[in-house]
Formats: structure tokens, C-alpha cells, sequence
């Protein structure tokens, strides 16, 4: 066992005994992903600091690995799922729910996708290459792109039975509410570029909206043509 195994059973406890881990799967993906192969080169250090960390001078973050585990759980994730991921950043939590709704090797049907959307050139090509070392691109596609448009762009049909938002909206954006699935969960920070709501959004058979506040959180601006510009 190295030492960033040490570190990342650690934290992953700590968490656990928090009451921010509370399922086998967010806990189990957390033990496995290595935080370490999503940082910044020369910021490995830090993995296992329960902070949000720099990628590089690209202005944007890795999330905190509490954030992250409160999103896990409350994505309610299982295998074959079709995942909408806004904001790639490095790939970590995209990588995280890859493993999460992988199938069983002995499982005949692969549907299980994670596709993650970037704004920043830079970030995609670092995302892509730590989701291919770490070896999730059976699963997660990182596509370049502004995901306040939804992927596919301005499709108006409902594809994804998971979306969630890594940055800062100041209003959930329009094509994420319709491409989400009924029966399907919308997991996005919304408020002003200090302070957000972490909001879970339901989509119920009849295609009602179900909105909860989770917690208060702070993102990164969600940039583009319905974000922040
Ligand atoms: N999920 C990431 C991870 O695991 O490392 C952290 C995401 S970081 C907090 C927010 C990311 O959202 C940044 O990489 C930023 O460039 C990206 N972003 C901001 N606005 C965006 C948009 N309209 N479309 C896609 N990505 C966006």
C-alpha cells in the first residue's frame, strides 16, 4: 500500500463517519478512483486535502471531495444509466460515476454512459487523457462544448436519466430540464457566484418538476449562453 492508498482510505472514513458517505457504492468508488490521477501535474500533494484544488492557472477546480461525495449520493446512481455530466474539469467525478454504473463483467447489455461536456479546450484534453490512464473510456465520453445547452446541443428530447452540474448556475438552464428523462434527476448549484443551493430536481412520469434544496455549496461559474456569461 503507497501512500496515497493510506491517504485515500483515510479520508474516505473520515467521511464515512461524517454521515457524508452513507452507501456502499459512493464509498466503494471512493476507495477505488485515485484522486491523485485527476490533479493538477506537481499538485499530487494535496490529493487527499478535503479542499477544493487548482487545475493549473486554468482558473478552475477539482471539487472538494465532500462536495463530491454528497453529489454521488444524491444522484442515486445504479448500472445502465445514461449520465449528462456539465463541467469536466479534471474527469474525477466523472471517472467516480463511471465505476458507480458500471455493469457486471458478466452482464450482456452495455448501457451504461457517462458523457462529460467542458467549455475549456485545455480541460478537455486533461480530462480525456486521466479518464483513458485511469481506464473509464468504455464509459465516459468528455466532449467539448457549452452544456448550458445540453448535449445533444438544443435537443429538445429527453435522453439523460441523470444530469449533474459541476459550476455555479444562476438559473437552471432550459435544454437540461427538457432533455431530462422522466423519471430522471437534475442535480445543479444554483444562486449568486458566492454562494449557491445545491438543488435536486425530479421529473415525475407526468413530466411534473419536483425541486429540494440540499445544501448550500460554492462553485465555479457555470459560463455560456444560459450561465453566467
Ligand atoms: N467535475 C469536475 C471534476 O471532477 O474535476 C470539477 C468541475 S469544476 C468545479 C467546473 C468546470 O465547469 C470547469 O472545468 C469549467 O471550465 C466548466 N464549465 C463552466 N461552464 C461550463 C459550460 N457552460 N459548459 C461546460 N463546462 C463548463
Amino acid at each position: 500500500m503507497n501512500r496515497f492508498d493510506e491517504e485515500r482510505r483515510r479520508l474516505v472514513e473520515s467521511l464515512e463517519r461524517m454521515g457524508t458517505i452513507k452507501t456502499e457504492k459512493v464509498k466503494n468508488a471512493m476507495l477505488k478512483v485515485r484522486r491523485e490521477d485527476f490533479m493538477w501535474r506537481s499538485e499530487e500533494i494535496a490529493s487527499y486535502q478535503d479542499s477544493p484544488q487548482s487545475l493549473g492557472n486554468t482558473g478552475q477546480t477539482i471539487s472538494a471531495p465532500h462536495m463530491v461525495a454528497i453529489m454521488l449520493e444524491e444522484m442515486n446512481l445504479s448500472p445502465g444509466l445514461r449520465v449528462l455530466e456539465v463541467g469536466a474539469g479534471s474527469g474525477y467525478n466523472a471517472a467516480l460515476m463511471a465505476e458507480i454504473i458500471r455493469e457486471p463483467l458478466n452482464s450482456k447489455e452495455k448501457k451504461s454512459q457517462v458523457i462529460s461536456i467542458e467549455r475549456r479546450d485545455d480541460l478537455v484534453k486533461f480530462a480525456s487523457e486521466n479518464i483513458k490512464r485511469s481506464d473509464y473510456s468504455d464509459i465516459v465520453s468528455v466532449c467539448n462544448g457549452d452544456g448550458t445547452l445540453g448535449y445533444p446541443v438544443k435537443s429538445e428530447n429527453e435522453i439523460h436519466d441523470r444530469i449533474m452540474v459541476t459550476a455555479a448556475a444562476p438559473h437552471i438552464p432550459k435544454y437540461l430540464l427538457k432533455q431530462l428523462k422522466r423519471g430522471g434527476l437534475l442535480l445543479i448549484p444554483v444562486g449568486e457566484q458566492h454562494v449557491q443551493n445545491l438543488l435536486r430536481i425530479t421529473k415525475n412520469n407526468e413530466y411534473k418538476l419536483r425541486t429540494e434544496s440540499i445544501c448550500e455549496c460554492m462553485f465555479v461559474p457555470l459560463l455560456g449562453e444560459d450561465g453566467y456569461i
